[in-house]
């Protein structure tokens, strides 16, 4: 048995607010088994296939209870071998493997139980400030996912723990899970406003044709379900207009101007910003901001302050405020006006 552990904060520096992130591996741990060690394993035969046309399928022996396979694992005919079926044949004494071998043969039993079966615990902590609200789940990793077992618990803003095995809750693996290679996943969480769950889900998957239970979101924002989602909309209140940009340069381009009053608020509430917008555009192919008439701005917008629609001047503001802003970006860009 052996450990190792990595600092992550030491590894990629340190994060705010959070005190503590750590991964540890605890390797190589005996697995118990007691059930076998009393009453010897339980041989059957496990294996994939067959798939698709011309995937070959496997076939193998492992012990039903403990996942454990004999050393070499064998490769038996899948033609003669069902998945599942109790292992009986007395093939796996080393002289007969030994033989098959050295006859070149492609199929052979099993070997025998490994002495001391091990698996690997292993898991990250952190401590101080995640991500979200809460989390708390479990994975049954299939028949050859990295990890048999894992779960985590993430609570906003104390920290998390996720834990993983190796080989450890095989048994379960081979009940919950006996055939395939998708694990499944049992998860609630609260985040971004939303409650979320996966019950028996298969990991990293999604079909429309899942059952309603198997995953769902209820959303926890009132404010959005009554009053609808924070949008902009347009109302155009004068306009359009012509104007004259005159840009520092010297050159001179005519832009048509249309006043538009701004809402940023839910569709089904009163209370909104409200602001106003000056949408601009040019019909003379634009008007360059780099060099060689490179990068044509050919219409944006700009905001205008209350005064200037008072005093009827917002299409003199938003001609400055245009060739303010495309001044800037000539600046930026380095722009040289042609000769
Ligand atoms: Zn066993």
């Amino acid at each position: 048995m052996w450990w190792h552990s990595i600092d992550y904060l030491k590894r990629d520096g340190r994060h705010r607010g959070v005190l503590v992130h750590r991964g540890f591996w605890l390797h190589n741990l005996p697995r118990l088994m007691l059930w076998c060690r009393l009453r010897g394993h339980k041989p059957v035969v496990d294996g994939h296939g067959p798939i698709g046309q011309g995937l070959r399928a496997a076939r193998w022996v492992t012990c039903d209870r403990c996942g454990v396979r004999p050393d070499p694992q064998g490769n038996l005919p899948a033609k003669h071998f069902e998945l599942g079926q109790p292992y009986t044949n007395d093939l796996y004494r080393p002289e007969f493997i030994q033989a098959m071998r050295e006859l070149g043969s492609r199929t052979w039993g099993p070997g025998p139980w490994p002495d001391r079966p091990a698996g690997t615990l292993g898991g990250e902590l952190v401590i101080g400030k995640t991500f979200g609200v809460f989390s708390a789940g479990i994975t049954i990793g299939a028949a050859g996912a990295e990890h048999t077992l894992s779960g985590h618990l993430r609570i906003w803003p104390f920290g998390a723990l996720y834990l993983h095995t190796e080989g450890f809750g095989a048994w379960l693996q081979r009940r919950l899970i006996p055939e395939g290679y998708t694990s499944r996943v049992i998860k609630v969480s609260v985040d971004d406003w939303a409650i979320r769950w996966q019950w028996w889900a298969r990991e990293h998957e999604w079909s429309r044709d899942d059952p309603w239970w198997m995953h769902g979101r209820v959303s926890l924002d009132l404010v959005q379900a009554l009053f609808g989602p924070k949008r902009y909309s347009y109302e155009t209140v004068d306009g359009p207009v012509l104007g004259w940009v005159k840009m520092p340069e010297g050159d001179t381009h005519q832009v048509q101007l249309t006043l538009q009053r701004q809402r940023l608020g839910r569709p089904r509430l009163k209370r909104a910003k409200w602001s106003w917008n000056v949408d601009w555009e040019t019909p003379n192919g634009g008007i360059p901001t780099k060099t060689n008439g490179r990068n044509r701005i050919t219409g944006s917008a700009v905001s205008v302050p209350d005064e200037a629609v008072e005093s009827r001047s917002w299409d003199v503001l938003a001609c400055a405020l245009i060739a303010r802003k495309l001044g800037e970006d000539r600046a930026r860009f380095g722009y040289v006006p042609s000769p």
